[in-house]
């Protein structure tokens, strides 16, 4: 059954999808947890202001889905559980799959399920468990990973609102776990060209058919740690290194989606000049934030496109990304015991 009908349904006739999230409870943030006691109340509340989908929790969800009418905000199912609102912040926070989530979405009758990855100060076992739970969604069948980032340029001609299909990455990120291999388990994946050319072909053709976006095929995206932007002296540094745009997002999201054998391609909105432009105004965060939401809108119309182009066969699709651990496993498989075939069973299941 073709996935294009439920996933159409989270957006407007102009091709935008403004998807509200009323499910939050942490970020370490007091004032979020303000108003959103009444979940029922708050979610009258959000479909009333008519946006296109509202995400919500698998225990939220009636709220939303027992409203009569066919003309509602989408369900975004939440696929995790975490701490419970309360008056006081909780610590530690967590986050855990939801058992089952792709047939508890089609049973609420949801049009896509969303993943977190929350990135937390002091927070590093949260972090864990968001790539833990990304992980179990590749079990669930997840082929394609199509991302939206907002970058600086680092040249010229990669102006401001336009968009970029990278095709190289440089890894200037310093503490973010960047593999799921460990424990004895030694794997090496190729990674000389870190996104999958056959999706960014897919987000190309999406685009041009669009036909009123500017846009670059290819680009070296150098992904720094942040969260501070970066100096003059390393953005000078950086274009002499030959990048072509500079953000805080894409890795390691590329690394573990090819450690997944899952197809990642990127959609990168240039938002600034970075700092190395001596006639621009410095990156801030103002300026970052304005055009985005200017980029927004783009990207969507992108991935409504892209998502109807996606292969229903990934056997169709022209990459090697499905089989990218084939021959990436070092460890000898006479020293792989009972329990790591076990816990890689997931990745690494076709080939042990
Ligand atoms: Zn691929």
């Amino acid at each position: 059954m073709s996935v294009h009908p439920r996933l159409r349904r989270l957006f407007a006739a102009d091709g935008a999808c403004f998807d509200v999230a009323i499910d939050h409870g942490f970020f370490n943030e007091a004032s979020f947890l303000a108003g959103i006691e009444d979940i029922g109340a708050a979610v009258t509340t959000i479909v009333d202001a008519a946006p296109d989908a509202i995400q919500l929790t698998v225990g939220q969800a009636h709220h939303l889905q027992d409203r009569p009418g066919a003309h509602k905000p989408a369900l975004v199912l939440r696929t995790d559980v975490a701490n419970v609102y309360g008056k006081t912040l909780p610590n530690p926070v967590f986050s855990q799959l939801i058992a089952d989530p792709v047939e508890q979405a089609v049973r609420l009758d949801a049009a896509c399920v969303v993943v977190n990855l929350f990135l937390i100060p002091k927070q590093a076992t949260l972090y864990h468990q968001c790539l833990a739970n990304i992980a179990a969604l590749k079990s669930l069948g997840v082929e394609w990973i199509l991302s939206v980032s907002a970058v600086g340029s680092l040249r010229e001609d990669y102006a401001p609102l336009h968009l970029v299909i990278p095709d190289q990455l440089v890894d200037r990120t310093k503490c973010r776990p960047n593999s799921f291999f460990a424990d004895g388990m030694v794997a090496h994946v190729s990674f000389a060209d870190p996104f999958c050319s056959a999706t960014s072909d897919l987000l190309e053709a999406a685009i041009r058919d669009l036909g009123d976006i500017p846009y670059h095929r290819g680009g070296v995206y150098v992904c720094i740690e942040g969260p501070q932007f970066s100096t003059k002296a390393e953005s000078r540094l950086y274009r002499q290194w030959g990048c072509d745009i500079i953000g805080m997002t894409a890795l390691p999201e590329a690394k573990l989606a090819r450690e997944a054998e899952i197809c990642y391609a990127t959609i990168a909105c240039v938002t600034d000049y970075d700092v190395w432009h001596a006639s621009e105004e410095a990156v801030s965060l103002e300026l970052v934030v304005a055009n985005l939401t200017r980029n927004v809108a783009n990207a969507q119309r992108i991935l409504r496109a892209v998502a109807a182009r996606l292969p229903a066969d990934r056997a169709d699709a022209t990459c090697d990304c499905s089989s990218a651990l084939a021959n990436a496993l070092i460890t000898d498989p006479s020293y792989i015991t009972a329990d790591l075939r076990k816990k890689y069973a997931l990745l690494l299941g076709k080939y042990l």
